[in-house]
């Protein structure tokens, strides 16, 4: 079938292409900025992309350079929109639960070296997280991080701005993209700016920019489950295993030493790249995840041993003998080796915006007034920072 992209939109400031959450962040920063916006999205809405696929976790706290100064910016954003848009997201923080020796050990070293991070001892712990208090030595909270439902935030924040005059043209699919113009499956859309926006698929668009900066796609187990815990859990919650993945924790000297311990003790975990980790959504209900398996494509078959893998150690860490799996996803992010994010210009006026990790729900809002700064003026450039496999 011929493309019908005959007709020509008006023409735009800004042109978005993806309505996921980094897309939606500089949709909204061109209306912050007073500049007409249209977004296009292949889907019919914001229910499709690693948006709404993930834990809903903003995890602000142990980021650090780069994605700390997004983090930040993005915190507050958060916090305005879901003013504006009318849902809900918590300043819940995060419990951090250590279960060995050598988790605590990478816990107390943040701990120390973050003056925002509390430390926990065994007792607090449980008295705030209904895990089995059997084997908790410790942990630590993490006060800056929020949580947000990732099925309601992203087509919230899409619905308000449709209603403040950004024009979204849903089950359009970008073909190509120039400078000043793209051809979609609808029509040409003709803009001043252009923000591509569509994570993984950025090598469908641009091939050899993803390709040098080696972009594959992530895919992981999700699941979300009723798990009869001893009281509800109403923070994000992080394992041993999160200690690996996050910047500021990764760079701890005590970090080598928990890998090999977390290598000893659950080898699955280690082939399998887990992230033990649980966001509860507003209905009680847990998210669990997550495994990590990285290569070009992304076959939808999920091996039931990654499920098998998450299902035990969610039953061995709350202390419950089985949970009643809802629902089971794969989700899907853009990853690539030593870095957090492809940020370019390939084209004078068009902007690349890839997370390339697993942090895009935290630092994602607050890329964009970097990106779409009046031409002419500084960008604040925040400092680089190391690349941790989130
Ligand atoms: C399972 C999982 C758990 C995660 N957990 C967390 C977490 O706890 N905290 C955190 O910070 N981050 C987390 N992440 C990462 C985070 O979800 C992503 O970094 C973020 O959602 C990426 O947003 P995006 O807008 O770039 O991509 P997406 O949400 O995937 O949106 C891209 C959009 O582009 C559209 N698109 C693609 N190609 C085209 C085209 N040619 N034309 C038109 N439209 C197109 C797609 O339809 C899609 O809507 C997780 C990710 C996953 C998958």
């Amino acid at each position: 079938m011929t493309p019908t992209s005959s007709t020509t939109a008006p023409a735009f400031d800004v042109v978005v292409i993806g309505a996921g959450i980094v897309g939606l962040a500089h949709a909204y920063e061109a209306l912050l900025q007073g500049l007409s916006v249209a977004v296009v999205d292949r889907a019919g809405g914001a229910v499709h992309g690693a948006s709404v696929r993930n834990f809903g976790h903003a995890c602000i706290t142990p980021q650090t350079g780069e994605a700390r100064g997004y983090a930040t910016e993005a915190r507050r954003r958060w916090l305005d929109l879901a003013g504006a848009a009318g849902f809900t997201a918590r300043e819940s923080g995060t419990v951090v639960v250590a279960r060995t020796a050598a988790e605590l050990a990478v816990v107390e070293e943040y701990a120390a070296s973050d003056p925002d991070t509390e430390r926990l001892d065994a007792r607090a712990v449980v008295d705030r997280v209904p895990v089995d208090p059997d084997p908790v030595v410790g942990g630590a909270f993490l006060p800056l991080d929020l949580q947000v439902d990732p099925r309601e935030a992203a087509p919230a924040i899409a619905t308000w701005l449709a209603s403040q005059g950004v024009r979204f043209s849903w089950r359009t699919t970008a073909l190509t993209v120039e400078s000043g113009r793209v051809t979609t499956s609808r029509a040409t859309f003709e803009a001043d700016r252009i923000v591509v926006c569509t994570n993984h698929d950025v090598d469908r668009l641009f091939p050899r920019l993803a390709e040098q900066a080696d972009v594959v796609r992530c895919r992981l187990h999700m699941l979300r489950a009723d798990v009869d815990l001893r009281f509800p859990l109403t923070v994000p919650l992080f394992t041993g295993w999160s200690l690996l993945r996050y910047s500021g924790f990764a760079a701890m000297p005590s970090a080598g030493a928990l890998r090999e311990s977390l290598r000893a003790s659950l080898p699955a975990g280690v082939a399998w790249d887990l992230n033990q980790m649980y966001t509860s959504p507003f209905d009680g209900s847990l998210i669990i995840g997550d495994t990590h398996v990285r290569d070009v494509d992304a076959p939808p078959f999920q091996d039931e041993a990654g499920f098998e893998l998450v299902i035990a150690e969610t039953e061995r860490l709350f202390g419950v003998e089985r949970i009643r799996v809802r629902e089971r996803w794969q989700g899907v992010y853009a990853s690539a080796p030593g870095r957090e994010f492809l940020i370019e210009e390939p084209l004078p006026g068009v902007h690349v915006v890839t997370v390339t990790t697993g942090i895009g729900m935290t630092t994602g809002l607050g890329i964009a007034p970097s990106v779409l700064a009046p031409r002419g003026t500084a960008t604040s450039v925040p400092e680089s920072s190391t690349a941790v496999a989130v």
